[in-house]
């Protein structure tokens, strides 16, 4: 079989670590295959783009999600439900689309088995995907975000929702931040008031931003409190596309120690 061809689609695409996770994974399993990035500017774009290159498989990213959900011939039950596809692999011709975001975190956040109620700090795209995998795993998730929007679905899809102004702090297992603040500035996802008065009853605080410490983790650990980053997410919704990619030869557990290794580096 000749070399298989993978990329990551999306805008910017530069800083993106999934390369390097991927091509880890290929070297150390001797599996022929190479991963690649690619900057994507248009999303209707895509499907006519990863055919022109060749690809077996492609991860997708911000602003390309849904445009890859469109795009996509065939969805599993779960990326249907969401409407946001992150991994693709092409199969006789044909595109099948996966969410391996929400499984990533559902699997990050396995280590605090104690935890049942969580409140979610924003209502984007991965918030979306994340609190219907954690619903389904019977977690009670509540959706809190600065504007009313992107509250709509939710509470159609029987989450407890609010905005800042018409919150009622409950205690909750774990808050998690699933907003960019902190991403690229030093904002707080929400108030510090509403913070004050749910971290001190929380088991953990967890972010879904990698590679720096946020000023929310940096408050969670002010008040003593266990914290996580987005990085297992990363490797882990990585693994699971991985698994996709080269047709589930190779568990989870085998292509762990080798992807593991792009945050060494
Ligand atoms: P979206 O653009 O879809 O949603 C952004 C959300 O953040 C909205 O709820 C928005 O609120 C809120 N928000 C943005 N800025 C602020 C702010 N300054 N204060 C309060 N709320 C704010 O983003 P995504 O869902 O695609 O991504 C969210 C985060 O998840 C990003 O930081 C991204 O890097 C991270 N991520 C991490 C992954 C990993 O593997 N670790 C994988 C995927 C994403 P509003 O509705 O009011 O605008």
């Amino acid at each position: 079989m000749p070399k298989q061809l993978f990329a990551i689609f999306g805008n910017p695409v530069s800083h993106s670590k999934s390369p390097l996770m991927h091509n880890l994974a290929f070297k150390g399993l001797g599996f022929d295959g190479c991963y690649n990035r690619y900057r994507l500017e248009e999303g209707k774009r895509l499907k006519e783009t990863f055919f022109a290159l060749k690809l077996k498989g492609i991860n997708i990213t911000v602003p390309h999600k849904e445009a890859a959900y469109k795009a996509c011939d065939l969805l599993d039950p779960f990326a249907q439900k969401v409407g946001a596809v992150n991994t693709i692999v092409e199969k006789e011709g044909r595109l099948y689309g996966y969410n391996t975001d929400a499984p990533g975190f559902l699997k990050a956040i396995s280590e605090f088995q104690e935890a049942q109620k969580v409140l979610f700090l924003g209502a984007g795209g991965t918030a979306q995907a994340t609190a219907v995998i954690l619903q389904e795993a019977g977690y009670e998730v509540t959706i809190l975000n600065r504007s009313a929007g992107r509250l709509e679905k939710f509470a159609q899809e029987g989450f407890k929702t609010a905005t800042f102004d018409t919150f009622t702090p409950e205690t909750y297992d774990l808050v998690i931040n699933m907003t960019s603040a902190g991403l690229e500035d030093e904002n707080l996802p929400c108030p510090q008031t509403i913070l004050d008065a749910v971290i001190p009853s929380a088991k953990a605080c967890i972010d879904v931003i990698y590679g720096k410490e946020t000023p929310f983790l940096k408050l969670a650990k002010q008040q003593g409190k266990p914290t996580k980053d987005g990085s297992d997410m990363l490797l882990y919704q990585g693994i699971i596309a991985f698994e996709h990619f080269t047709d589930h030869q190779f568990t989870f557990e085998e292509i762990k120690p080798h992807m593991q290794k792009a945050f060494e580096l």
